[in-house]
């Protein structure tokens, strides 16, 4: 196969990481008759459900050569994989997004610089590298603001909210002196999400906006279609795709936004991009005609991109460390589509499953 030629069945992906999201990746292309290689520092869930699997550190050549020597395009289903690993692998062979996409969404500060140079609004930052930093930029944006670590932040970890009376210092030390950025708190009505692809030719397809709730900084509840204007929406998913394109990108992204309803109307504030299927995109599964993961093979594969078209008004719920015990009352329930990730230890605050419900709009 030539270098950047669409993959044909029979062809193999590779993924970097082996969580739920590699799992379900794997379970798509398996449908399309296409088969997975699993790369990963650990065993996971993804690794019960792909073809082969490479455990191995992420920073390891000989076996990043093996993989690369192995299947037709790389792709990632967990976006802190080191800039060094991306750029190793696209000397080799296509790697979608590409390392200009991971490096742009590794770092808040250059994801925020990055979205208002193309005119997208974000909450009003100012990066912090120590705490006389830290004291400057909460007497600029004042008081509650939020603390984030630039890098490696996920599920509310890596930040922490600096109310009135709080110390500098003693709130600069517990994200353990990481360069960070402090934000304004964005006054939102509620979260919503742009669930979109990219496809090698530059095609572009969004699921309609989506609207989440999170419980203790968790995702616990996804329904669309979000309550919005119509307009709201078209400007949610516009957003989405010029940055789609601003990065080059082919695969599914993610767009988490704020949406602000006040007296001058309503608007949308640009949280964070995920480079990758997200938490979500999980309701495609069973209230769409492609699911996120399908889709993602297909735009990474070369592919066309499918249908987004949604089957009703869905809800997906999911299931952390103990919910997932409820497994043969949802199974009993007429209409729950449930999806259990395997993994063996309930922890709390884990992602072990998911259930979709599925009305008519
Ligand atoms: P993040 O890790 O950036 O996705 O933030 C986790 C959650 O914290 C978000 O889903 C929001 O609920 C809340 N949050 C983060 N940043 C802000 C902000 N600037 N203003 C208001 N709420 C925020």
């Amino acid at each position: 196969m030539s270098k950047g030629a669409p993959l044909a069945p029979g062809d193999a992906i590779g993924i970097l990481g082996s969580g739920q999201l590699g799992r379900m990746l794997a379970m798509a292309a398996a449908r399309l008759g296409l088969r997975t290689l699993i790369y990963a520092p650990e065993s996971g869930p993804a690794c019960d459900v792909a073809t082969q699997t490479i455990i191995a550190p992420y920073e390891d050549e000989a076996a990043l050569s093996e993989l690369a020597a192995r299947v037709g395009v790389v792709t990632y289903e967990f976006e802190n994989v080191p800039a060094h690993t991306a750029q190793f692998l696209a000397a080799r062979l296509p790697v979608h997004p590409g390392p200009t996409a991971l490096a742009t969404t590794q770092d808040r500060a250059v994801e925020k610089r990055f979205l208002n140079a193309l005119g997208v609004p974000t909450a009003p930052f100012l990066e912090v590298d120590d705490a006389a930093g830290l004291a400057t930029a909460l007497a600029a944006l004042g008081r509650p603001a939020i603390l984030k670590t630039r890098r490696f932040g996920y599920d509310g970890k890596g930040q922490i909210m600096i109310r009135e009376g709080m110390d500098v210092e003693a709130s600069w030390l517990a994200l353990g002196g990481a360069p960070c950025i402090l934000e304004g708190l964005v006054p939102f009505t509620r979260e919503v999400s742009v669930v979109a692809a990219r496809g090698r030719d530059g095609s572009f397809a969004a699921y309609d906006v989506c609207e989440n709730v999170h419980e203790n900084h968790i995702l616990a509840l996804t329904t669309v279609p979000a309550r919005m204007a119509a307009e709201a929406a078209a400007e949610a998913v516009a957003m989405a795709a010029r940055i789609a394109t601003a990065l080059d990108y082919v695969g599914v992204i993610s767009v988490e936004m704020f949406h602000v309803v006040d007296d001058a109307g309503e608007r949308l504030v640009v949280n964070e991009i995920a480079p990758r299927v997200h938490n979500s995109g999980h309701w495609t599964l069973d209230g769409a005609v492609t699911s996120q993961f399908e889709q993602h093979v297909r735009a990474v594969c070369g592919w066309p991109l499918g249908s987004t078209g949604r089957h009703g008004r869905v809800e997906m719920r999911n299931l952390i460390g103990q919910d997932a015990n409820d497994w043969a009352a949802l199974l009993a329930e007429p209409g729950a589509c449930l999806h259990l990730y395997g993994k063996h230890e309930a922890r709390s605050g884990r992602k072990m499953g998911h259930v979709t419900r599925i009305f008519p709009d």
